[in-house]
């Protein structure tokens, strides 16, 4: 971030926090306080890519989510959801499955007790083949093994989720097969492979183009037991606890402990709602109503 940016973003931080304070105050007292899942992907030194986290900030942050959060796992976030929360929440999340994660990352989790879901994308962690993108750019990092995510999973901290089996733009999955093997079947695939019950499911890039309704009914069908999106937005009581927004964890601390101090901009990103199978169209449902009143 340039230094005239961050000025700018440190006076508007600061110069929101009074109310920032009070409408936290009043959503924890209406047992209304946001719950906050952050997804990240690698964790290392080298900055190799925006997706790229430095050692030293990831656990700045984690001890500020410490500090000021309950961190919970995905099923406290959602009978949160369910049921009201008292204290602002934050649940960590991964995405893709880095190899570099298993040196600093989930070591730091793990003696910090710290819960996080790890969702991985089947193709590259079984076949320790690269991402397409990460090779473009040049750079060959090596996705974690089967034999990584058993490890980590045996801690009881880190649960591993699925993020499909190629890392597709699911928006753009137009054959019904592939959907489904993209889905559900890649989730099965890895739940038998870890010996573990696969229970959410991550869409790569989660924006709302990113996904489509078919998808959710797939999940939900699959008895996946949430899916996690990734456009920035905050979870509130009273949210389909079943579709779990997400927030990208910047790699700079203040813009960090802007998104998660909750910033009123934020709040006006509208959710994506996954909606249940379509309305018959309009003529046959005057022909339904024809029917039952009798004309
Ligand atoms: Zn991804």
């Amino acid at each position: 971030m340039s230094p005239w940016k961050q000025a700018a973003l440190a006076a508007y931080y600061h110069g929101t926090r009074p109310y920032r304070v009070w409408w936290n105050y009043r959503a924890a007292r209406a047992r209304r306080a946001p719950v906050m899942i952050l997804f990240y992907h690698r964790i290392a030194d080298d900055r190799a890519n925006a997706w790229t986290c430095p050692k030293n900030l990831f656990a700045e942050q984690m001890t500020w989510l410490r500090k000021h959060c309950d961190v919970v796992t995905l099923a406290e976030a959602q009978h949160r959801i369910r049921t009201g929360n008292p204290r602002p929440a934050a649940v960590v999340t991964f995405d893709d499955g880095y190899g570099e994660n298993n040196e600093f990352a989930l070591p730091h989790l793990v003696e910090h007790k710290m819960p996080a879901t790890y969702f991985v994308t089947l193709h590259h962690v079984c076949n320790g083949v690269p991402f397409p993108h990460d090779m473009r750019a040049g750079n060959t990092f090596r996705p974690n093994t089967i034999a990584d995510l058993r490890h980590w999973a045996a801690t009881g901290l880190i649960e591993i989720g699925a993020h499909t089996r190629t890392h597709p733009d699911i928006g753009a999955v137009v054959d019904r097969r592939r959907l489904e093997d993209e889905v559900v079947t890649a989730g099965e695939e890895l739940q038998q492979l870890l010996g573990r019950s696969v229970r959410y499911f991550a869409f790569p890039f989660g924006l709302p183009a990113n996904m489509q309704p078919a998808a959710f009914e797939l999940a939900y069908e699959a008895g996946y037991e949430g899916v996690c999106s990734a456009y920035g937005a905050y979870n509130f009581p009273g949210d389909d606890p079943f579709h779990l927004q997400r927030i990208h964890a910047d790699d700079d601390l203040l813009r960090f402990r802007n998104w998660l101090s909750v910033d009123p901009r934020k709040l006006k990103i509208a959710r994506y709602e996954y909606q249940s199978p379509p309305m018959p169209p309009k003529e046959a449902q005057v022909e339904g109503f024809r029917r039952v009143l009798g004309v």
